[in-house]
């Protein structure tokens, strides 16, 4: 909950009168977000009977960690059930950002299907709420052992929209976690470290910017249409010239707030010294940094990464340019945590089936 939400639940769970209602959300809220309770006895100025209230109307239990795993690199990542057959994957990554990321899911499954990405191999099962996606970052506090929230030597430092899902179509649920997990009261996380990366959902753009003031990555992967409409289809819909105006107009973009383009480097697909040209001229006038992924494979993956001295070619030529390219090095490949590999085996299933999964 926001906490708009949280007041209005406290009054209307007569935990409080509507008076009282800020102040007391300003009580929970310490608790719940600075302080990472997950039971309410554990608020030591609340009242009993306040508590005991508090107890029969709602809940702070996480939702169930049913796997982690620990990369050789130190990436961490877990599988969270949110509900019955309703599972994705959350992945620490150390050392990125100003100490590390932690990169969230924002839908269970994809509605897109982008050749190269594990998660497009999985329909949508259904968007994550709010709550599922700040869940995400409450249990890395947890693992991480960062409570209080405000510790001076926090190792989760960022957060990144760029697990599963296409936060674009989440955005009501993207933009309200994001209140949640920026809130100075709380999980503190500044809003110029949260970075939200899309696909290229064009008419979300602009609400993004306004609603969040998320710093933007968009994943291009391709310079020209024929080859992004393969590679990204969603750009059928939205093709490259929409996609640029869209970028251009970002709310708050600046050179201190540059666009990351997300790059994927496929062998033989779209890494000839052409295509970096090309991607220059694309981005002419635009701050931007150009983030190049070297391809993770996953099982019956379609692609092969390009040869290192291939990428760094490329990177040189967008380097001369005057872009940052930075290439991503790949991390937690070997626990299929690296961009691009997350997936879960929720399916889509009947309301009725899913009740019955529920009851059993
Ligand atoms: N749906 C959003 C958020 C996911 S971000 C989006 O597409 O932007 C995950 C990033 O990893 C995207 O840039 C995506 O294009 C990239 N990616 C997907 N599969 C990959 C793979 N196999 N190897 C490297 N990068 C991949
Ligand atoms: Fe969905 Fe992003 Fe994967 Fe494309 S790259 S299938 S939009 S998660």
């Amino acid at each position: 909950m926001t906490r708009d939400q949280l007041a209005a639940a406290l009054v209307e769970a007569e935990v409080c009168a509507p008076h009282q209602a800020r102040m007391r959300t300003d009580q929970l809220w310490r608790w719940v977000h600075h302080r990472g309770v997950t039971d309410f006895d554990q608020m030591t100025n609340v009242a009993k009977e306040t508590r005991a209230r508090l107890a029969e109307r709602f809940t702070l239990a996480r939702p169930e960690v049913v796997d982690r795993q620990i990369s050789r690199d130190g990436s961490r990542k877990w599988l969270i059930r949110f509900a019955p057959g309703i599972e994705a994957e959350t992945v620490y990554i150390p050392d990125v950002g100003r100490a590390g990321a932690l990169c969230v899911s924002s839908q269970v499954g994809c509605t897109l299907n982008c050749s190269f990405c594990h998660t497009g191999t999985q329909a949508l099962v259904r968007n994550l709420t709010a709550g599922e996606i700040v869940a995400q970052v409450q249990i890395a506090r947890d693992d991480l052992g960062e409570w209080p929230s405000d510790r001076e030597d926090r190792r989760l430092s960022n957060v990144v929209f760029m697990g599963m899902g296409e936060p674009l179509y989440n955005l009501d649920n993207v933009a309200d976690a994001m209140d949640v997990i920026s809130d100075n009261e709380g999980l503190a996380l500044s809003r110029r470290r949260i970075t939200v990366s899309t696909s290229g959902v064009v008419p979300e753009l602009k609400a993004l910017g306004e609603r969040t003031q998320a710093m933007l990555a968009i994943s291009l992967h391709a310079t020209n249409d024929a080859l992004r409409n393969e590679l990204v289809p969603i750009n059928k819909r939205y093709p490259l010239a929409e996609l640029m105006a869209a970028i251009r107009a970002y709310p708050g973009l600046s050179n201190a707030r540059r666009v990351t383009f997300e790059y994927v480097m496929l062998k033989g697909v779209n890494d000839s010294p052409a295509e970096a040209r090309a991607l220059v001229q694309l981005l002419k006038g635009v701050p931007a940094k150009i983030n190049l992924i070297p391809f993770n494979p996953w099982p019956g993956s379609p692609y092969v990464c390009s040869d290192w001295g291939t990428i760094e070619a490329f990177a040189a030529i967008i380097n001369k340019a005057g872009y940052a390219s930075p290439i991503r090095t790949p991390r937690g490949r070997d626990i299929l945590a690296a961009c691009g590999q997350l997936r879960s085996e929720s399916q889509k299933m009947r309301a009725s089936e899913r009740r019955r999964l529920a009851a059993s």
